[in-house]
């Protein structure tokens, strides 16, 4: 996830927000008004709504304080972090590479977790210092900023725990199973299914509480499952991924049957005579025999109809400067990776100027099919090599 608008940077991480944390700082000030509306009477609404937006702030730092603790425990063992983003369900740390070892996992974890918990007694413990008892009210305003931040801290340490991938919980799961099975692949599946099944839960009680009456709190719930149950899956993926894709290169798997046009050609002339005919998604421009840039059904969309007569392959084409070139040398997994980040479908494979084929996402995603239907057990089979 990236963030929208940057704060600043701590300890060289980079801390932003997304737009849609927003919609929850708000909603949190909301019923914190309510709340205190509610609690305390006898309060003003101008104290009522300082307390409240003080508090939203307050929880956002220690929502803050918790991916930092992830993330400054993640660089202590050597692991490079980016940033961090808080957005409507939390914080994320984006951590660069993943633990290479079963015990960095574990304290990278449960590091946020335990800053939650210390944070929440500690709160706790100053409104208590500062004379309230439970389970009384808190009657000034600091201790209600205390105790309402003590129990979401709490919570929030306690709902972190619990064991599905890819919350803090799923993590320490997964390290534990990690250390006592010695693979990681198969500790990040078992993790995940878990994390898929507790997921479930969350959905099956959101809506047998909206149906019992909980209303909006039920739909909250069963939107939590359902992100979780998302993120599960994602993280499921992720494994089958990296494990069919593991060590192969482009060169092993690109497709060759790469169609080039001539750049001086006409937009008409080309939907004519290869669009149209042959169905392929992306067409070589050559000059001279060297790659020039591509040209895809997209580009041509791009052009409004009635100046396809007066336009050239060459003015359409996304030219090469502006193109991801890779090498058949790439690694498939680095390759997937570049398209996700420049949210590209496919990737010219350029050796010496010249085009040898195109690796495109579809054509990777049916070989992963294809596998998964012949049940090939991901690591004990040879990679499937020739395509196309
Ligand atoms: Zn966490």
């Amino acid at each position: 996830m990236k963030s929208n608008i940057k704060l600043g940077t701590i300890h060289g991480i980079e801390i932003g927000l997304h737009y849609s944390w927003f919609i929850i700082a708000a909603l949190i000030a909301f019923s914190l008004g309510e709340h205190f509306r509610q609690v305390n009477p006898n309060w003003s609404t101008n104290q009522i709504w300082t307390i409240a937006l003080l508090t939203a702030v307050l929880f956002f730092v220690s929502l803050l304080l918790h991916e930092l603790s992830h993330s400054l425990v993640a660089q202590t063992r050597g692991l490079k972090v980016k940033s961090i983003t808080l957005f409507a369900l939390g914080g994320v740390s984006q951590i660069e590479g993943d633990a290479t070892d079963a015990k960095t996992e574990f304290w990278v974890a449960i590091a946020g977790p335990i800053a939650s918990l210390v944070i929440g007694f500690g709160c706790l413990a100053l409104a208590a210092g500062l004379g309230w008892r439970r389970p009384a009210e808190p009657r000034t305003g600091v201790t209600a900023v205390l105790v309402w931040l003590g129990y979401i801290n709490v919570a929030l340490a306690v709902f972190n725990m619990i064991p599905g991938f890819p919350l803090d919980g799923g993590r320490v799961l997964r390290s534990i199973v990690w250390a006592i099975t010695k693979n990681a692949d198969r500790s990040t599946r078992i993790a995940a299914r878990i994390g898929q099944f507790v997921a479930f839960l969350f959905i099956l009680d959101g809506i047998w509480q909206f149906f019992s009456g909980a209303g909006f709190g039920g739909l909250w719930i069963a939107f939590i499952g359902w992100f979780l149950m998302d993120a599960a899956k994602a993280s499921y993926a992720q494994v089958e991924i990296t494990a069919a894709f593991q060590g192969m290169r482009v060169s092993s798997l690109m497709s060759r049957d790469c169609i080039t046009v001539n750049r001086g050609m006409s937009l008409q002339e080309f939907v004519d005579t290869y669009l149209l005919k042959t169905g392929q998604r992306c067409y070589a421009v050559e000059d001279q025999s060297l790659l020039v840039g591509l040209i895809t059904p997209r580009d041509v969309g791009a052009i409004p109809r009635e100046l396809w007569d007066k336009t050239t392959v060459r003015d359409a084409m996304r030219p090469l400067a502006k193109l991801h070139i890779i090498t058949p040398d790439t690694q498939v997994l680095d390759a997937l990776k570049l398209m996700a980040a420049n949210d590209v479908n496919q990737l010219p494979v350029v050796a010496n100027g010249t085009l040898q084929g195109v690796v495109s996402r579809s054509q990777l995603m049916q070989l992963l099919q294809a596998r998964s239907e012949l049940h090939l057990p991901t690591t004990q089979y040879p990679p499937i090599t020739a395509h196309g």
